[in-house]
């Protein structure tokens, strides 16, 4: 039987990013870059005031008082025309482009002009003290950014940081990963659509309500299928749904154990492969992963915790690869194990709660760990990760988790 790491491996190599999509800016937060983005220009374009004042040459300056005519008025938005010369100044407002001739700029506060309201017009002298440095409150061109220089590379999940920044340098559209698209079913005749009244015998299916959710958490698109019965002829009518769909990956949950009612790997032969079914874990052996004409397959095992596991496991990682994300996915800690733990050996992904104490994250597993049981899944906020081979984790201790 494959170990869980082989059977991701396995899994993991048949996925890569490759679609790509162009969209408007504006609907870019979140999605994953496809490209890396460089910038067509200098940022900023011209050499522009970092204040409110007035731009002058520093020649004209000293410790003492220096007195300057103000020969222009440069709001921001404008592009000057003048040519500053010996003695002159131009007032200037912040993010407004410097004048020829101009080297520094010194803030109104700092000069005897000191109304600086909406509407005041501007003086036609000025004096003040003060010996000024070439370059002094000018925001260079390019001082930012340089032309051709890489601002945000490949695989990043794009911020509202990062939006600002493309329109900044002038994306109104921005190449991105496509969504990766899940068809999901489920299978069994002793599931109910949620909203029936309950039957003897029957459940409610609940995989499809934690998976879709599932899907949607790891940014991928769900196209929901329903419910197949256990029979080849309702099993391969979903599947051939789900083909239809074009999806990047079908997921379904149950029917894939050995069960004499249990048609998915069969019907999954039928018209395709299985790489395998069995991995060596708990909960969750029966799983199973191959294609269905061409599109690949995972099965997951029908109990709501080994379907759960199931995902966090392979499908999350897959969905991952898929969307072309650097990084994501679940954070992975060592915590401490408040109680004894024991084991059968396979690599067991057990439901603990967890609290700090002192900076340690101490673990305590919830309920009972039995592959049915949601409601000790619900209450855990972690999966402890007992490897392969251990059959006993003594009290006190460390052991992976994934966090949920
Ligand atoms: P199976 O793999 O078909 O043998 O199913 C294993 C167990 O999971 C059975 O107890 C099923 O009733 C249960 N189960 C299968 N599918 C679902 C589902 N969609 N929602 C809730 N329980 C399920
Ligand atoms: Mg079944």
């Amino acid at each position: 039987m494959l170990t869980v790491n082989e059977a991701r491996e396995r899994i993991l190599s048949q996925f890569t990013a490759s679609t790509t999509e162009s969209i408007p800016l504006i609907d870019a937060a979140s999605r994953v870059l496809a490209v890396d983005i460089s910038a067509n220009d200098d940022y900023p374009p011209f050499d522009n005031s970092a204040v409110d004042g007035f731009a002058l040459r520093t020649e004209d300056t000293s410790a003492s008082s220096s007195t300057l005519s103000v020969v222009a008025d440069i709001p921001a938005g404008s592009a000057p025309t003048v040519t500053l010369r010996a003695g002159q100044a131009a007032r200037i407002m912040t993010g407004a482009q410097i004048p020829q001739g101009a080297d520094c700029v010194i803030p109104v506060e700092d000069t005897n002009f000191k109304n600086r309201s909406a509407g005041t017009v501007p003086p036609s002298m000025i004096t003040f003290s003060q010996q000024m440095q070439a370059g002094k409150n000018i925001r260079t061109r390019g001082m930012d950014i340089r032309a051709g220089e890489i601002v945000i590379k490949q695989g990043r999940i794009l911020k509202p940081q990062d939006l600002g920044l493309l329109a900044t340098l002038g994306y109104t559209d921005v190449s991105v990963y496509k969504k990766a698209r899940v068809a999901l079913l489920s299978s069994g005749d002793e599931l109910l659509e949620l909203g029936a009244p309950l039957e003897p015998g029957k459940i409610r299916d609940s995989n499809s309500y934690a998976l879709a959710a599932a899907i949607l958490s790891a940014d991928a698109e769900v196209i929901r299928l329903g419910v197949a019965k256990d029979t080849r002829a309702s099993v391969t009518d979903l599947l051939d749904k789900a083909a239809q769909e074009h999806a990047d990956l079908i997921l379904s949950s149950a029917g894939v154990s050995v069960g004499a009612f249990d048609f998915i790997k069969e019907v999954i032969e039928a018209n395709g492969s299985m790489d395998f079914w069995k991995v060596n874990m708990r909960p969750g052996k029966p799983l199973a992963f191959g294609s269905y004409r061409g599109i690949p397959f995972i099965g997951l095992p029908g109990n709501p915790v080994s379907a759960f596991v199931g995902f966090e496991v392979f499908v999350r990682p897959t969905l991952e690869r898929l969307s072309g994300k650097l990084d994501g996915g679940r954070q992975t800690v060592r915590v401490r194990c408040v109680e004894e733990i024991t084991s059968d050996g396979r690599e067991s992904y057990l439901r603990a709660t967890l609290h700090t104490q002192e900076g340690i994250r101490l673990a305590t597993l919830t309920g009972h760990q039995g592959s049915g049981n949601l409601l000790s899944l619900v209450q855990a906020d972690a999966l402890l990760i007992i490897p392969a081979g251990v059959k006993c984790v003594p009290a006190g201790s460390e052991v992976d988790a994934i966090l949920l």
